[in-house]
């Protein structure tokens, strides 16, 4: 890795079992019980189950989306169904996902992982990456300390906690070696794991909430990391473990290559590991997939991320979906209506919470589908998506699902569209975004719900918000 690599410090954070931890805290008679949240039932009632309601049930043969670390001893795992579950745990705690619109609702941890993001902006930029991770970058903390500390860079807190990869003996060999044997860029990393190690300490201490992390040079390196040890740990990469980490990795387990490209690779290619592929020569590369990419997907192999971490602790865009599977597919323009209209009124609240806590509003609709992709003779023949999107004419629900259904006709009415009623969506997702600025004239006065919901927001969006209004450069 080049020395100027090596003077960013990235790391991923991911939440422990998140969904499970958000319930243990909202019923405390769950704590230290092996429990596990899973998805609603499909396929039986769909009424509202708002998050105060009861919502243990421990006879259901739903899917799990979330194991507390209690039931993953016990042999549980994500997406194994409650019948399945219990027989590995006969005292397991299935905890269903609230539901409204008859679909998952997941605003109760949505909300908590936003509360979570305030606390680790306070010394980082933070990039929100899911309900339950985040992207940080820690370089200027790191700075702050190394400076401070003159050179000699403290194991942090909890040694147990913190993991160097390569290291099999612990890290506090790698933090007591000599002056000289200090590579480049490894006493700042040493830093930014100090002030990681702080970070998880205070989302603990305010929150309760415990998290794991990956403390690199870069995000592909940071994500790798921070699922080695869990929950409740870090793991630091410094460059000169780079090589030995990704030597055997699988191509798909890299950030960028866990889809249809990284198959390709591996297929065009007749390889398997991340190792490989740095030891493929760049000219085969380049015949394969063109200058830019080989040269993009070399760096990659060697462990090399340019990707900054953006300033984004608000959702880029609000987006809701619902699956429907086997026998409860959608035949007619009418059923696809219907499920557009529940969607829409999801998104209606939330881009009215949105709007009243971080005054902007999104001016694009996308409609996304899944559906079966038809053969020539009308036999089925795989799986395939689609998007639409249009300009988001009014933020509320009835306007959106009429907006939503005429790209789906219009998208149903062109050329790749075969057999009808075969091809019909398997799974529905409505997402806004290109959010635009509102002056705050345009914003309406915040419910007392809304008001909560803002007081979530970090003081630095808001601060940002009030410079750009008052550099005047909002336009109405
Ligand atoms: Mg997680």
């Amino acid at each position: 890795m080049e020395d100027s690599h090596l003077n960013r410090i990235v790391v991923h954070v991911d939440l422990d079992a998140f969904y499970v931890q958000v319930e243990v805290q909202r019923d405390e008679s769950l704590r230290g019980k092996p429990a596990g949240v899973m998805q609603y039932n499909p396929f039986g009632d769909l009424r509202t189950i708002k998050p105060e309601e009861p919502r243990i049930f421990n006879d259901s043969n739903g899917s799990l989306i979330a194991v507390g670390y209690e039931a993953r001893a016990a042999g549980v795992k994500r997406n194994m169904r409650g019948d399945e579950a219990r027989k590995h745990c006969p005292e397991m705690q299935l905890v269903q996902v609230p539901t409204s619109h008859g679909k998952a609702d997941l605003t109760i941890y949505r909300n908590s992982g936003l509360k979570v993001v305030n606390i680790l902006s306070r010394t980082s930029i933070c990039e929100r990456a899911s309900i339950d991770e985040c992207y940080i970058d820690i370089t200027a903390e790191a700075q702050r300390r190394l400076a401070a500390c003159a050179g000699q860079a403290l194991l942090p807190v909890s040694p147990h906690q913190v993991h160097v990869c390569g290291q099999e003996d612990g890290a506090e060999g790698w933090w007591n070696r000599p002056a000289e044997d200090w590579g480049s860029g490894e006493r700042l990393l040493a830093c930014g794991a100090a002030a990681v190690a702080d970070l998880r300490a205070a989302v603990f201490a305010e929150l309760g909430y415990t998290c794991s992390a990956g403390v690199a040079h870069n995000k592909i390196l940071a994500k790798l990391a921070s699922g080695m040890h869990k929950p409740m740990q870090q793991t630091v990469v410094p460059a000169a473990a780079t090589a030995s980490l990704l030597h055997d990795l699988p191509i798909p387990k890299l950030r960028q290559l866990g889809g249809k490209f990284g198959e390709e690779i591996m297929s065009s290619l007749k390889i398997n590991t991340v190792g490989e592929l740095a030891q493929t020569p760049i000219s085969k590369l380049e015949a394969l997939f063109g200058d830019a990419d080989a040269a993009w997907l070399h760096q990659l192999a060697l462990g090399c991320d340019t990707d900054e971490v953006k300033q984004r602790t608000l959702p880029k865009s609000l987006s809701c979906g619902k699956t429907f599977r086997g026998a409860s597919a959608l035949h007619t323009f009418d059923a696809v209506h219907h499920w557009l209209g529940h969607l829409g009124l999801e998104l209606e609240e939330r881009i009215d919470t949105d709007r009243a806590a971080n005054a902007r509003l999104p001016q694009l609709l996308t409609v996304s589908m899944w559906h079966a992709v038809a053969g020539k003779t009308g036999d089925w023949k795989g799986a395939g998506n689609a998007s639409r999107s249009c300009p988001l004419r009014r933020p509320q629900a009835a306007t959106i699902a009429m907006d939503a259904l005429a790209l789906v006709r219009r998208w149903t009415a062109g050329p790749s569209w075969l057999a009808f009623h075969h091809t019909l969506p398997g799974c529905v997702q409505l997402c806004c975004c290109s959010h635009r600025r509102l002056h705050p004239h345009q914003v309406p006065e915040a419910t007392a719900a809304q008001q909560q919901q803002a007081s979530l927001q970090p003081p630095l969006q808001c601060l940002a918000a009030q410079q750009y209004f008052s550099a005047g450069r909002a336009t109405p």
